[in-house]
């Protein structure tokens, strides 16, 4: 009955549903997206506090089911489509405007980084995002400098939000087990960015290109991928210039060390 391929793990324990709304702070000022509804738990939570509740799944035998569970609420719209494939602004102020939007999700674990991305770095208006999530990518979220689970999605999520972990989920509490534990996270949107790159197309692309190939030095990740148009001496300058050594690798570089890298590199490539 479960489809493994749209990574449906369904939450059983009533007593996380209360607690992953508690977390992301619902309240009947809100408008909540809900990524994956499944049959319906964690939705009927919400719509008890949100003003309304937008729910986007993929899997059309569901829809029915919801039909059924939600039938009692009128404050719950379910789109049958690809989260992947929705324009997430167009569905949610299109009937909320001023409304905080929140998006609150048990995530199908297959997209959780397309999905954050997309919301973040395509800054869709919402204000906060609440997702269950495996426990390992949680811990990539908070990850700084010099951690071994740093990469791009500790700079993307840590560049525009405020990241807390709220609590760490067993594989007893869904049906079926998930493998691996997961945690509930919260990303709280900065209305101001606490680093801000000049270009933010250039500091996202230079943050890929850093991670892409781990075990090469920056200066190689840049040469080799970059694609900026600047000699290896050139890009080797700029390295210099910021005060890093030309061996440095992108996991050793903090937000601020890569938005100034990304502002010198706008720069000279002007
Ligand atoms: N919210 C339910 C719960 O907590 O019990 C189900 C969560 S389950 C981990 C993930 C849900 O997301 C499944 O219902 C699955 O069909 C749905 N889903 C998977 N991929 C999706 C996509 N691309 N767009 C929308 N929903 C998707």
């Amino acid at each position: 009955y479960f489809k493994k391929n749209f990574g449906q793990n369904f939450l059983i324990d009533s007593n996380i549903l209360d607690r992953i709304a508690d977390c992301a702070g619902v309240t009947s000022e809100d408008c909540v997206l809900e990524v994956g509804p499944g049959i319906g738990s964690l939705t009927q939570v919400l719509a008890e506090r949100a003003g309304s509740v937008t729910a986007v799944e993929i899997d059309s035998n569901l829809i029915p089911i919801l039909a059924k569970t939600l039938a009692d609420y009128d404050n719950i719209e379910v789109l049958n489509q690809d989260i992947l494939k929705t324009d997430i602004d167009a569905i949610i102020h299109e009937k909320n405007q001023d409304r905080p939007i929140k998006v609150v999700a048990n995530l199908p674990y297959y997209i959780t980084t397309p999905i954050i991305m997309d919301l973040l770095e395509n800054e869709r208006k919402v204000d906060s995002i609440t997702v269950m999530v495996q426990k390992e990518v949680a811990e990539r979220m908070q990850a700084g400098p010099g951690d071994k689970e740093y990469g791009a999605l500790s700079i993307a999520v840590q560049y525009y939000c405020d990241a807390h972990l709220d609590m760490i989920v067993p594989p007893s509490c869904f049906m079926p087990r998930p493998k691996v534990a997961s945690a509930v996270i919260t990303l709280k949107v900065l209305p101001q960015r606490k680093v801000a790159a000049k270009d933010e197309k250039m500091l996202f692309h230079i943050v890929k290109c850093a991670f892409g190939q781990r075990r090469k030095t920056l200066l190689n990740c840049l040469y080799n991928q970059g694609g900026l148009n600047l000699s290896k001496e050139e890009l080797a300058e700029v390295l210099t210039s910021l005060g890093f050594d030309e061996r440095i690798r992108g996991e050793a570089l903090s937000i601020e060390d890569f938005a100034r890298l990304s502002d010198a590199l706008s720069q000279k490539t002007q």
